[in-house]
């Protein structure tokens, strides 16, 4: 696999692009993980699909080639500076390595698929508040929602190596920007209302 240090730089403007998207979701992941840790210390296992992708999950194993051939460029320490979780084994063989207290521990660079992920809290807020309408049973990819162009593999070095421009990275960036701006543009109180009646 092989990585390209401009087209890593381009990657990481679109996922700091995505981050303040999810911003906006206000503190449904840490309702969420909160509800996870509950969950589990009580034997609860009916609502499993709905627990925290970082606790349940583990993406850096799932993505071990191409992840550490990225971050290795950006510390060659990277895996051996995670703090492990203890905690049970989860359904998808999670809790992820690279989960810490205060969230993912990777400071850029994440899996594509940490990165452009909308679980079904996420697209349920986004439905109740009439931003898109979609299927809400199952996670989907950023791309599943909008149009945007296809050009994450190749600039992670996964898939086929197509050539990308930067063009391309700013038409990704302004669609992604358009669609945070929509939720943006709800009032926050608002958002966190129909954030918390997930959590009823
Ligand atoms: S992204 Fe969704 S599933 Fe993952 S922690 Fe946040 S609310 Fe939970
Ligand atoms: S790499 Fe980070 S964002 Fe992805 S599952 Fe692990 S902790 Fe979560």
């Amino acid at each position: 696999m092989k990585t390209n240090s401009r087209y890593l730089k381009w990657f990481h403007r679109i996922e700091k692009t995505l981050w303040s998207f999810f911003m906006l979701f206000e503190d449904l992941c840490a309702r969420c993980a909160k509800r996870t840790i509950e969950e589990v210390e009580n034997g609860q296992r009916r609502c499993r699909h709905e627990w925290c992708c970082c606790m349940i999950d583990n993406q850096v194993h799932d993505n071990w080639e191409s992840l550490n051939c990225v971050q290795l460029r950006n510390n060659p320490d990277w895996y051996e500076s995670l703090r492990e979780r203890k905690g049970p084994r989860m359904p998808g063989n999670g809790p992820c390595p690279a989960l810490g207290e205060a969230g993912c521990l990777l400071a850029k660079h994440r899996p594509v698929t940490c990165t452009t992920q909308l679980c079904t809290k996420m697209l349920r807020v986004l439905n109740d508040l009439k931003i898109l309408k979609c299927k809400t049973e199952s996670a989907l990819q950023i791309e599943d929602l909008i149009k945007l162009p296809d050009i994450l593999p190749s600039l992670y070095g996964t898939g086929r190596t197509q050539k990308v421009n930067a063009e391309d990275v700013d038409a990704y960036i302004a669609e992604v920007n358009r669609l945070r701006e929509r939720l943006a543009a709800i009032p926050k109180e608002k958002r966190k209302q129909q954030i918390a009646a997930i959590y009823r």
